[in-house]
């Protein structure tokens, strides 16, 4: 997978993630972003090849290794994903909010592009909430309708174990410490990046969770279509990245690669 993909299931005049490219070389982080889109997942995401590859995980990863997490490979996104934490407004694609989770740097244990063919990838995490070995196997569903997507997330035996780990107690950002309510709430926030999203009439594309986003975000999408005039503003609270350079036209048809 390149990111094609993920490029088409976004209308980048519509949202503020970013559009992307390649961009190899760069070496082995890992992130987690806690997703609240029309149902809470984390989004599992590990550098490699130039982007990042994918995997939601509803229930988000464990340190229990009696927990084997249900992971859907999804489409690789670009690694300037890497530090994306903010609301993608209602009517777009994962419409909702995210947090990063969790940052750091992963070590394969052998040859990653192997392991991930094979579908027995095995890594260690150096992240502030993650830590020691995992793996994520591929698994082969005979089930009706599967899609060949699924894996397991499973936290080896090692120093790292927590026993009976409950991803609940750690509702804050490794980037902002805020909470998943609390970067909700930031409504002058739309995003950390520097690239401010044009806001708009929404697009119909939905998140492969979000069969129901359309009616879940009716209200929200009302308030999202008055926050044209506030993309300027919102950029000032960018504290990770500089704040946006561009002032805000309010002309929604213009992009912006900031
Ligand atoms: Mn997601």
């Amino acid at each position: 997978m390149a990111l094609e993909e993920y490029k088409r299931k976004r209308d980048f005049k519509q949202t503020p993630e970013p559009a992307g490219k390649i961009e190899r070389g760069k070496g082995h982080r890992f992130v987690v972003q806690k997703h609240r889109a029309s149902r809470l997942h984390y989004d599992f995401r590990l550098e490699m090849d130039g982007v990042l590859k994918s995997w939601a995980v509803p229930k988000g990863p464990s340190l229990d290794p009696a927990d084997k997490r249900l992971a859907m490979q999804v489409e690789d996104h670009p690694v300037s994903y890497f530090d994306f934490e903010g609301i993608i407004p209602s009517g777009n694609y994962g419409a909702g909010t995210v947090m990063v989770w969790d940052v750091g740097t992963w070590e394969p244990e052998g040859g990653a592009d192997a392991m991930l063919a094979k579908g027995d990838l095995k890594f260690r995490l150096d992240g502030e909430k993650l830590k020691g070995s995992f793996a994520l196997v591929h698994i082969h569903s005979r089930r009706p309708g599967n899609k060949g997507t699924e894996w397991l997330l499973i936290k080896h035996r090692d120093a790292y174990v927590q026993e009976g780990y409950d991803i609940d107690e750690y509702d804050y950002s490794a980037l902002t410490n805020r909470s998943i309510d609390q970067i909700a709430a930031d409504s002058g926030a739309q995003w950390t990046s520097s690239r401010p999203a044009a806001t708009g009439r929404a697009s119909k594309k939905n998140d492969w969770l979000a069969d129901s986003i359309a009616k879940a975000d009716a209200a929200k999408r009302k308030s999202a279509k008055t926050t044209k005039s506030a993309t300027a503003a919102a950029n000032t609270t960018a504290a990770k990245k500089a704040p946006a350079k561009k002032k805000s036209s309010g002309s929604s048809g213009e992009k912006k690669n900031a």
